[in-house]
């Protein structure tokens, strides 16, 4: 078996397509060690999760992937090792929910001025759980035609400054690592690639996630380039930060990067999961 660990992984309890037991039934295929079953601002995955992964002898590390405004843009803090039943996490957790309920209204609001009806009631029905996400109205702009698949849905619909995007108000970065900590969890910041942020911009974040309580990165990312793993990868060592590894798989299809299919880690990286299997 392998010495390994796909630390970023959704279902259909977030923006993801599988349930967390096909999941956990993929991750055995893949012969990975264990997952993190990281879902979107939710935590309502895990109970099935962690029976499924001891009914197909793979590691579960219960996980949340948070989402935070920081400097006027959004970005993704992954929660590692979390206590799911912490009360400062879930009330955190019911405040995001909430404004992802507001802004999916807003957006149906949005998308049917520009001539999209049923956006919003479309988007419930292929959200399966509690949140509701772009990812779901991308899904039904797909079904509904309006998009060849979910990257022009975004692309045309969905992303910063388009006619269905809606700008939140998330939790900001230290009360999000705030909360990770509170539930006894590793804080990581997620697919650092994705953000496009300036070498200055990159290490003010680094230097205010540090100084939260937050202690990792993701170097291997699906979202990640060989070049945006190297460059984490020397990040990481440099602000002494524990390297992560994550699919961020969505299901099948979704992702370029299937559950448990992950690069290894450059060495002169400390893994993340040394801070439990040492
Ligand atoms: P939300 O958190 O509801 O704003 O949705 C963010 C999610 O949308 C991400 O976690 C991805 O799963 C998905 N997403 C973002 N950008 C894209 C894109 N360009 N193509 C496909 N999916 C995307
Ligand atoms: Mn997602
Ligand atoms: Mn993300
Ligand atoms: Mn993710």
């Amino acid at each position: 078996m392998s010495l390994y660990y796909d630390l970023h992984t959704h279902t259909y309890h977030s923006d993801g397509l599988l349930a967390p037991r096909e999941l956990l039934r993929e991750a055995q295929a893949s012969g990975i060690r264990g997952i993190a079953l990281t879902d979107h601002d939710v935590t309502s995955g895990l109970d099935e999760a962690s029976r499924s992964a001891r009914d197909f002898g793979v590691e579960l590390i219960p996980g949340v992937e948070l989402s935070v405004s920081w400097s006027g843009q959004t970005l993704h803090i992954l929660g590692l090792r979390i206590e799911p039943g912490n009360p400062a996490l879930q009330a955190g957790l019911a405040r995001v929910q909430e404004s992802r309920r507001l802004r999916a209204r807003a957006m149906g609001e949005r998308l049917a001025r520009h001539g999209i009806e049923g956006a919003y009631e479309g988007a419930l029905r292929h959200s399966r759980g509690i949140i509701v996400g772009r990812t779901h109205f991308a899904r039904y702009l797909v079904e509904q035609g309006h998009a060849k698949d979910l990257r022009h849905a975004f692309t045309r619909y969905l992303r910063k400054g388009a006619h269905g995007y809606v700008a939140t108000q998330w939790p900001g970065l230290d009360e999000a690592v705030t909360w990770i900590v509170a539930a006894g969890g590793l804080a990581v910041i997620a697919h650092p690639a994705r953000y496009h942020l300036t070498a200055g911009a990159l290490r003010r974040l680094i230097d205010e996630f540090k100084a939260a309580g937050g202690l990792g990165i993701e170097v291997v990312s699906g979202s990640h380039s060989p070049e945006d793993v190297e460059r984490f990868a020397l990040l990481a060592q440099e602000y002494a930060l524990l390297a992560s590894a994550g699919s961020d798989y969505h299901g099948p299809g979704e992702t370029r990067t299937a559950v448990g299919r992950l690069a290894a880690l450059p060495s002169g990286c400390v893994p993340v999961w040394s801070a439990w299997t040492a």
